[in-house]
């Protein structure tokens, strides 16, 4: 064991502040990474304030942060595909059990014994595990990702967590040229979804609360962008979508955008809010509609999404904070004011 320097919150209400954690020594199929930089997820403020607490209350202290890319400082005897020196990236999980339907499907997301990246039972250490606000980690290296060597580190780290959330439903569910295709709220998912939504050929429109947001929405990738509470606009695309991704961290009205499906049209649910949403049947019923969910992404579809971003030259639009700022960021998520995530940068840890 050594230990690391992290932020943590002690508790639903307090502010996240330096401490000292315990990492293990890396075992034969461990890497440890150096941590450059980790993106602030809007699931992090939800973990940190305990927002989830009927599905997965907080342990405190909670160390977040699971969109972290960083340097191989050291890897286990039978680690193969990293050596120390190399860049490396983990996203949101850090284990699972390889032998389920899941796992041999190559969807460890869908893993009933996976380790998610913090606040999840720590096989190792026992207690839970601590995220990437840290200085260094130790993953097994079926976690470990490759970052393509074109890709700025900084606005790399979001992928792993932004990236491959709104990325994989949309292969899932087929987003291609002569799709069209909507994302609502222009968050660190929303903006990456756009993105690819782009990339894949869609023809892409950005649902906004924020009127500041449309020339970004433009600029990010977008064909058209609708102001969502103009019920005028709305109507104006009523039946027309194919395909609708909903990356909204609060309450809102689903039903509003599940008018615009076309026939067989699919809503995504990737945003998490706290409460429960509400749902009318008859605006399903119409059209044989569809409301669905979807959860990160594999392992190997993160690896391919993380060389599609290479080939397509795909970054986040990242803010660098020094970690000092995180409390900070953590109130402008709550306000919508990120263009269009945080990206800490783990060298002020440092001073700490
Ligand atoms: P974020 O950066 O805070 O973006 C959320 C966006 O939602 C905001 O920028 C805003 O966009 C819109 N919004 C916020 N409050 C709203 C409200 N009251 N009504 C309507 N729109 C509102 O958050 P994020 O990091 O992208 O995460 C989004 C959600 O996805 C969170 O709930 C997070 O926990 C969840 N998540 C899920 C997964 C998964 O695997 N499914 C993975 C990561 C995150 P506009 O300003 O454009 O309106
Ligand atoms: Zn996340």
């Amino acid at each position: 064991m050594y230990n690391a320097k992290a932020y943590s919150a002690a508790s639903a209400t307090s502010p996240l502040a330096s401490t000292v954690i315990a990492r293990r020594d890396p075992t034969p199929n461990d890497v440890q990474i150096e941590i450059l930089f980790c993106g602030i997820c809007h699931s992090d403020l939800h973990q940190v304030r305990n927002e989830w607490s009927n599905v997965m209350p907080t342990v405190y202290p909670c160390v977040p942060g699971h969109e972290i890319v960083g340097r191989v400082t050291k890897v286990g005897s039978a680690v193969t595909r990293f050596k120390p020196g190399d860049f490396a990236a983990v996203g949101c999980m850090v284990d699972s059990d390889r032998t389920c339907p899941a796992c041999k499907a190559g969807l460890e997301q869908f893993c009933p014994n996976f380790t998610l990246t913090y606040n999840f039972p720590d096989k190792h250490l026992g207690g839970v595990t601590y995220g990437g606000y840290s200085d260094s980690v130790v993953v097994d290296q079926h976690f470990v990702l490759c970052v393509p060597s074109n890709l700025n580190l900084a606005g790399a780290a979001p992928l792993l967590c932004a990236g491959i959330t709104t990325y994989s439903p949309m292969r899932h569910w087929g987003v291609t040229k002569g799709k069209k295709v909507g994302v609502v709220g222009l968050g660190g998912l929303g903006h990456m979804g756009v993105k690819f939504a782009h990339a894949l050929g869609a023809h892409t429109i950005v649902f906004t609360t924020s009127p500041g947001k449309k020339e970004d929405a433009l600029r990010l990738g977008a064909d058209e962008v609708i102001l969502s509470r103009n019920a005028d606009e709305m109507a104006k695309h009523a039946g027309s979508f194919d395909f609708i991704l909903d990356a909204v961290s609060a309450e809102h009205d689903i039903n509003a955008y599940i008018q615009l499906l076309a026939r067989d049209g699919n809503l995504v649910l990737v945003g998490a809010p706290e409460k429960p949403l509400a749902l009318s049947a008859i605006g399903l019923l119409f059209a044989r509609r569809s409301v669905s969910g979807s959860l990160i992404g594999g392992i190997a579809e993160t690896q391919e999404m993380l060389d599609f971003c290479g080939k397509h030259n795909i970054t986040s639009d990242v803010e660098v904070i020094p970690i000092q700022k995180v409390n900070e960021a953590y109130e402008r998520l709550l306000k919508a004011d990120v263009k269009y995530r945080f990206s800490i940068d783990m060298a002020s840890l440092k001073s700490e």
